[in-house]
């Protein structure tokens, strides 16, 4: 498969890139079937150790720090159109430009490039080889292709590299209209050493034709994104991957573009042109160490913390028991029926509720006696009742002797209670 990447930068606008599968791309008849599909089934591929990490971007990547060497051939037509046939002008302008590239690509897919320019100067010619000028892309890259297939010493030499890519001076357009081309790549070519194929040339970047170095940066790494299986993405124009790599000329991959490449460099590593890396990667500058804190003072370990001394417990005081309380005796009560009858003369006079009276021993008032029934004036005083004239509200006495009846008729004093004369009748006063 071949894509052309074109730009408007010179004299036509609206320019298209072009995929071609490989079957009608300009080498086909050229080193036999090279489908793409092909590669990923290829045995004899180093299986690296996948250490799965993150880019500056917060991107994973699958091969950190695979090391990719990218041999640049330079021809004749680049030294002496930019610059001025002055071969270490060249040489240090293109290393600049090589090594921005790799930065570019460590730091967006992990991949660590070791960059080495070469011209051919085995013709006598020291600014490099002289391709014929074909003024067409397709063209110019079977060119490239086929001597480096054909040469034994080239071949030779390409075996140890990733990717080979040449950069020229050359116009591949040919003016007559269509499209301007500013780069042509192979797809999925970087890293087929040990995949049962040969390494084979991936891309030409007409650096002549970029604007200016942030260009040619940029077109360098959108062809060997091709060789890492990177396809076009044009949705966005900050995108190296855009095919009017001349136009926009972004130094940011996708996303996407950086896990097609970390994952292509994951399954295609030989130890030669693309070695598996080492776990830390020997590429990656290590930043200084901090510089060592100054050695703070050893604290004094703490005492182990004295435990305060526990107080015997003082032991609850003990209640006096406090003494069940004693009743009070109960008085014995007077016996309000004390039996006075039959009672001697002294027993009479010293036994509570007992009147002695001329009729032997007999109860007073609150052992029980009636009033109404004493007959006589000092039994009745003696006795706590009333002696007078009989009181109007006095009760009747349902025992009325007939002597009392006589009495109480004439007017005379009877016995009789004492409480129920003191009170007044309802009809007095106001
Ligand atoms: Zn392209």
């Amino acid at each position: 498969m071949v894509c052309r990447t074109g730009t408007d930068l010179t004299q036509m606008t609206g320019v298209t890139d072009v995929v071609l599968p490989a079957s009608q791309g300009p080498d086909g008849s050229w080193g036999g079937a090279l489908a793409a599909t092909a590669f990923n089934t290829a045995a004899g591929s180093e299986i690296c150790p996948s250490i799965l990490t993150t880019s500056v971007d917060g991107t994973s990547v699958l091969r950190p720090h695979t090391k990719v060497k990218v041999l640049y051939e330079i021809d004749s037509a680049l030294v002496a159109v930019e610059f001025g046939n002055s071969v270490s002008t060249a040489i240090s302008y293109i290393l600049d430009i090589v090594n921005i590239v790799a930065a570019n690509y460590e730091l967006q897919t992990g991949i660590a490039i070791e960059n080495e320019l070469f011209l051919d100067t085995r013709s006598g010619n020291a600014l490099g080889h002289t391709y014929p000028d074909t003024k067409n892309a397709a063209d110019a890259l079977t060119n490239f292709r086929l001597r480096w297939a054909k040469d034994p010493e080239l071949k030779a030499k390409m075996d140890g590299y990733g990717v080979v890519s040449l950069l020229s001076g050359q116009n591949p357009n040919s003016g007559s209209g269509g499209r301007q081309t500013i780069g042509i790549a192979r797809l999925d070519t970087a890293c087929l050493k040990g995949q049962g194929y040969e390494t084979l040339p991936s891309s030409i970047s007409w650096l002549a034709l970029a604007r200016d170095k942030e260009c040619a940066v940029s077109l360098i790494m959108h062809e060997m994104g091709h060789a890492f299986s990177a396809i076009h993405h044009d949705y966005t124009q900050s995108a190296v991957m855009h095919s009017l790599v001349g136009n926009y000329c972004s130094q940011s991959f996708l996303p996407v573009v950086r896990s097609q490449i970390s994952g292509w460099a994951n399954d295609h590593t030989d130890g030669v042109g693309c070695a598996c890396a080492a776990s830390t990667g020997p590429e990656v500058p290590v930043p200084e160490p901090e510089p060592a804190p100054a050695p703070q003072p050893v604290p004094e370990p703490m005492p182990e913390p004295v435990p305060e001394p526990v107080p015997e417990p003082v032991p609850e005081p003990v209640p006096e028991p406090v003494p069940e309380p004693v009743p009070l005796p109960v008085p014995e009560p007077v016996n309000p029926l004390a039996d006075c009858s039959g009672l001697r003369r002294r027993a009479c006079r010293f036994t509570l509720g007992c009147i002695r009276t001329r009729v032997g021993c007999q109860p007073n008032t609150e052992n029980g006696a009636v009033c109404a029934r004493i007959p006589r004036k000092k039994w009745c005083r003696k006795a706590g009742c009333l002696w007078g004239p009989a009181v109007a509200s006095n009760p009747p006495v349902a025992l009325e002797t007939a002597q009392r009846a006589r009495r109480q008729r004439r007017g005379l004093a009877i016995c009789q209670d004492f409480a129920m004369n003191s009170e007044r009748t309802p009809t007095e006063g106001n």
